[in-house]
């Protein structure tokens, strides 16, 4: 019997993913991009992209997480690249916040290797953090960080060497599915495939419509702050992290090329009506919740940003992506509203959309990610 042949609709973030497990496992695999691979105009830019396994979104990620880091060093070992960087994770915040919950829940219900730190063991191992009294910090040991763009040009590439084909500067204007097949349109060319995986980042919904009230577009803003003494930011000397409970909750990011650290804010600026018109202006004010939260809870940082840059991602209304089989289809599965944490999942993702794409079914428990689960 024939291998199902496969096409990829966004070859970012996840779809370079998707492309990359399809052509391993022998599959007939095409992949869709409207821009190049590797850019920065969406979801996938910014320099790099925290990994964290102890999770403030849910202990029920851990065994993707797990799945994802292996996955990850697989990726390294095919292109010779180095993609995640361990480094340790904070993650800070009020004892008793529902986002720390979850990640000792996710310590205790998998085997995750951690320690709990209170302020005064902060300040004494990691003084660029200022904690307040009732917070904490818990120290996963298996974060890191991760080149995004690096990312998706390895598993593109990975994904071309063994035969997969990717038409770069060709937008999708619709996906029409009938009994026997689905076709890929791209301005008068038609492209008949037996399955399709939508990854169309802040663009889904233009394929789905119905998802348009509980999955949207939201503008991201990352910066880049200078310090007096950069060796106290560096991938070696300070983790990346996660805070919550403040008055916005930040992230950061040691500096990769030796001057400037990333701390970003995990608050988006707003929906945006048409992800083809993202404004990559920012108000200096905009950010001054940021600024403040720099000043108020890190040592050493000058709290103006010396670099800033402006993405997107797809948000689904509880903040948990829309991954599985599009309502009514045999053919088509959809696979977005990463909400600001896909990423790092982003090799698993792509284990996940070859399964459904070729079986129907997957072996991972996703259970939270179904898309039918806004139908009223
Ligand atoms: C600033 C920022 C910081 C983040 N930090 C983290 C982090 O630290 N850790 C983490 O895990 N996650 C993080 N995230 C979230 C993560 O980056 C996203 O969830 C993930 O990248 C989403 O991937 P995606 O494939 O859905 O979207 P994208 O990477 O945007 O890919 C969608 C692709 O589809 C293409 N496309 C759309 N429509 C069409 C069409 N009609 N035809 C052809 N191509 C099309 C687009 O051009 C794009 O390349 C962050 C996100 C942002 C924006």
């Amino acid at each position: 019997m024939r291998a199902p042949r496969v096409a990829v609709v966004g070859v970012g973030s996840i779809g370079s993913m998707v492309l990359w497990q399809l052509s391993r496992s022998g599959f007939d695999a095409v992949g869709f991009e409207q821009f190049g691979t590797a850019h920065d105009r969406s979801a996938a830019g910014g320099e790099s992209r925290m990994f964290r396994t102890a999770y403030m979104e849910g202990a029920n990620y851990v065994p993707l997480l797990k799945e994802a880091r292996k996955l990850w060093a697989e990726l390294e070992d095919e292109s010779g690249l180095e993609l995640l960087t361990m480094t340790g994770g904070l993650m800070i915040g009020p004892r008793d916040h529902y986002k720390i919950a979850n990640v000792i829940q996710s310590t205790q219900d998998f085997d995750i290797e951690h320690e709990i730190l209170e302020p005064a063991d902060v300040a004494e191992r990691f003084p660029q953090h200022i904690l307040d009294e009732g917070e904490v910090a818990v120290l996963d040991h298996e974060a890191g960080l991760i080149r995004p763009e690096l990312a998706v040009f390895a598993a593109v590439d990975a994904a071309e060497r063994r035969g997969a084909v990717v038409h770069r500067h060709a937008r999708v204007d619709d996906i029409v599915e009938d009994a026997d097949r689905v076709q890929v349109v791209v301005g008068d060319d038609v492209h008949d495939f037996d399955a399709v995986v939508v990854t169309a980042g802040p663009w889904t919904p233009r394929f789905f419509p119905a998802l348009a009230d509980d999955l949207v577009a939201r503008k991201i803003v990352m910066t880049w702050y200078l310090s007096d003494d950069p060796a106290r930011f560096t991938p070696g000397a300070f983790p990346v992290f996660g805070r919550v409970g403040g008055v916005i909750d930040t992230f950061g990011v040691p500096s990769l090329e030796g001057t400037m650290t990333k701390i970003g804010s995990v608050n988006t600026f707003g929906d945006i009506s048409d992800p083809d018109r993202l404004g990559r202006d920012i108000e200096l004010d905009e950010l001054t919740h940021i600024n403040n939260e720099v000043s108020r809870c890190i040592n050493g940082l000058r709290p103006d940003p010396a670099r800033i840059s402006v993405h997107m991602d797809g948000y689904t209304t509880d903040e948990h992506p829309v991954v599985g089989k599009a309502q009514g289809s045999e053919r088509i599965t959809v696979m977005g509203g990463y909400s600001g944490h896909g990423f790092k999942l982003a090799p698993v993702m792509g284990r996940i959309g070859c399964e459904l794409a070729t079986t129907g079914e997957t072996s991972f428990a996703i259970p939270h990610m179904n898309p039918q689960r806004f139908d009223a």
